[in-house]
């Protein structure tokens, strides 16, 4: 049955709280709690060891990808769920250069997350081949794809500005250069509307503990094209993507498919409480999601300029380039979120001046916006964001 948004009642958000984060962490959805306490009683504390067995724990990898793979337009068995988003973004890299050996260049953009940018470095520096990671400005992408590009990995929405890339255009860009493409989905999936299989993007990856509401620590996710999947070279050869992991062979053998990118031992907690996270989709139209977003983003984008001039937009201003975040920059941006977050308000900040602001339809709305704004405003018309106890930086901002 399809749902109207928000569908609030579907998460366990504090009293009062105004969650604008779920872009970084998203909240605790009903009966995760419930269910990963039964399963810790009823599976692993009567079941032990042979829940691997009779509670399915081995299949879950595959079991929840195919949940997710709803939401990016994946066909069935073609995502696996294992690791952190840093090490399925190296798994995918190292496959991809392995279908390129005569090409030495990973094109990225100075919009990626760090992570990805340092996981290539450290891909480049041990494989010792020659390879650079050539890093273009976002606008410059498509032109870059010459054909000395092996890999293109680009992550779609910036996690800073929120800029989107157009994943057609770049994956046939890539494509026609002769390059592979591999996608980072981490503020797509559960964001904006994502289509793997038309698409036709070699590789994918993503996490889920943002937009998907797994809960911090959650396992990413791997997308591999199908006709690819069985071809490709594990760089991380862990027991559990061999063909046999029981049989205890002394040499590595990919498993067929999908299976190959696991690793090791799952995650089974985590992938517990994920399965039963994924239930909020249900009835949820990714099409309505991104209306709703777009129409939270655009009415808090006019509302911040309206009232709030201090503050610069740092976003595209056209919802069509934007993922599911805007940010604004102020000088004092991590004193003024310090402030807000105080009064349950709750963005983020990104160095060196951006307020960054996540709008999830499914349990954030319009009258949400506007107290935020309501907020921000008194916030800064007051200048309460200039006291010490507002400077002090933590170790996560
Ligand atoms: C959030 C994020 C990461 C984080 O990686 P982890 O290994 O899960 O910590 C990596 N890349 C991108 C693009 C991200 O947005």
């Amino acid at each position: 049955m399809p749902v109207t948004l928000p569908v609030k009642d579907r998460f366990e958000l504090p009293d009062g709280m105004i969650y604008l984060d779920g872009n970084s962490l998203g909240p605790l959805p009903r009966g995760v709690k419930q269910a990963v306490a039964d399963m810790i009683s009823d599976q692993w504390g009567a079941h032990l060891i042979k829940g691997w067995n009779i509670d399915g724990w081995m299949a879950q990898p595959l079991r929840v990808g195919n949940l997710v793979g709803r939401l990016v337009g994946a066909a069935p068995d073609t995502i696996t769920m294992g690791d952190t988003l840093s090490i399925k973004v190296v798994q995918a890299l190292a496959a991809g250069l392995r279908m390129r050996p005569d090409r030495k260049v990973i094109l990225s953009d100075s919009g990626n997350f760090p992570s990805d940018l340092y996981m290539a470095q450290g891909l480049i520096a041990h494989l010792a081949q020659g390879h650079e990671l050539r890093i273009v400005a976002p606008e410059e992408v498509e032109a870059a794809m010459t054909d000395d590009v092996a890999v293109a990995m680009i992550t779609q929405v910036d996690y800073r500005s929120g800029r989107m890339h157009d994943m057609t255009a770049v994956t046939n860009a890539a494509q026609a250069a002769g390059a592979v493409m591999l996608w980072d989905l981490a503020h797509s999936a559960g964001a904006v509307p994502v289509d793997l299989a038309t698409c036709g993007c070699e590789f994918a990856v993503g996490c889920t503990y943002k937009y998907l509401n797994g809960g911090p620590g959650a396992p990413a996710f791997i997308y591999v094209r199908p006709d690819l999947a069985d071809r490709i070279d594990p760089l991380l050869s862990g027991w559990l993507g061999h063909d046999a992991p029981f049989a205890f062979e002394a040499t590595y053998r990919p498993a067929p498919g999908i299976e190959r990118m696991r690793v090791g031992t799952p995650p089974v907690l985590q992938l517990a409480a994920l399965e039963v996270a994924m239930q909020v989709w249900d009835g949820v139209d990714m099409d309505d999601l991104r209306a709703a977003s777009l129409r939270l983003s655009d009415l808090f984008i006019a509302q911040v300029e309206d009232r709030c001039p201090q503050l610069t937009l740092a976003s595209p201003r056209d919802g069509a380039r934007r993922g599911s975040q805007v940010s604004f920059a102020f000088e004092h941006g991590y004193a003024a979120m310090q402030a807000l977050i105080a009064r349950d308000v709750i963005g983020d900040f990104r160095a060196p001046n951006l307020m960054r602001f996540g709008f999830t339809p499914l349990y954030v709305d319009e009258a949400d916006v506007i107290r935020a704004v309501d907020h921000l405003a008194d916030i800064l018309n007051q200048r309460i964001w200039d006291t010490p106890a507002f400077q002090k930086t933590s170790r996560v901002t």
